[in-house]
């Protein structure tokens, strides 16, 4: 393991700002983080192993924010396995942050406020209003908590990256965002704490979604009709959206027709599987 040859095997598991400075003070040297909301999988370990070669120390945050839920969401039922998820990071975290509601959003605390903008009202945000708004608070507030060097996130969920980038760019102009590629089941669906929710049948349904993201990479021009039949032929798939886009803009990019060439497009999925709903994206590079 580059960078962190004395990783204890187990992660130090702390609660509070005062724990997490108290273990800074003693840690010299680069800090990668990684916010998740536990549940950990596979995808969320390959990020802490991206970000073990990305600086000294890496630190993984557990919480299940409750401002980027809505009414009638799971947060309620979100999984909470806190041990497990610390047997998962062992050798790859040098420490758990797994902060109350209390500790993120002390009462009192002058939360900044961020708007998600046009953005963030589309797609996932047209389907979860607030929750972009939710996420970008949590993400904010847990930098600001961490105060890391550099930040690991997934491409699976292509409009977070797209905002946090944004939040980045505009208020934590020091830190350094990294994108790691999504991690999939042997079978293609790709991995998500959602996806222990899914019973055999609906997982069976589930992989219309990585084989229709698959026809987008084997020939990225015209794909959207050839995409979206495979999700609607699929029985117990409900579309909710699927669309093309600019990932320098996350503007919609409209049917390719039959041009020879197109430039970068981030391919974006979600759907009910079941009472599960689920994402996927894939990116097609032109310069590949
Ligand atoms: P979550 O706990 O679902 O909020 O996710 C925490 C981080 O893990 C986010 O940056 C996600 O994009 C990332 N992530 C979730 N699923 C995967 C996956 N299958 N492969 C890689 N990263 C993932």
């Amino acid at each position: 393991m580059p960078n962190s040859p004395h990783a204890p095997s187990s992660p130090l598991v702390v609660h509070t700002q005062g724990e997490l400075d108290a273990w800074r003070a003693t840690a010299s040297g680069t800090v990668a983080f990684i916010p998740t909301m536990g549940a950990l999988h596979d995808g969320h370990v390959s990020l802490a192993r991206t970000a073990r070669g990305l600086a000294q120390h890496v630190v993984v945050s557990i919480f299940v924010n409750p401002r980027q839920f809505g009414t009638g969401e799971d947060f309620e039922r979100y999984p909470r396995t806190l041990e497990s998820d610390v047997r998962a990071l062992s050798g790859v975290a040098d420490v758990v942050f797994a902060p109350s509601v209390d500790d993120v959003y002390p009462p009192g605390l002058d939360l900044r406020a961020f708007d998600a903008g046009a953005v963030g009202s589309q797609f996932e945000g047209a389907a979860r209003p607030g929750h972009f708004d939710g996420m970008l608070a949590v993400v904010a507030r847990l930098f600001d908590m961490v105060r890391p060097d550099v930040t690991v996130f997934g491409q699976k969920d292509a409009q977070q990256v797209f905002l946090v980038r944004r939040l980045i760019a505009a208020h934590y102009p020091k830190l350094n965002l990294v994108v790691a590629p999504t991690v999939r089941d042997p079978d293609g669906l790709a991995m998500s704490s959602r996806n222990r929710y899914l019973s055999p049948a609906d997982r069976v349904h589930a992989l219309a979604l990585s084989r229709a993201m698959a026809l987008a990479t084997e020939n990225p021009i015209a794909s959207l009709p050839r995409m979206r039949a495979e999700l609607e032929a699929e029985p117990g798939v409900a579309l909710d959206y699927l669309a093309a886009v600019n990932p320098s803009d996350f503007t919609p990019i409209a049917e390719l027709g039959d041009a020879t060439s197109i430039g970068d497009v981030t391919y974006i999925v979600a759907a009910r599987v079941g009472s599960t709903r689920l994402l996927d994206t894939v990116d097609v590079f032109s310069s590949k």
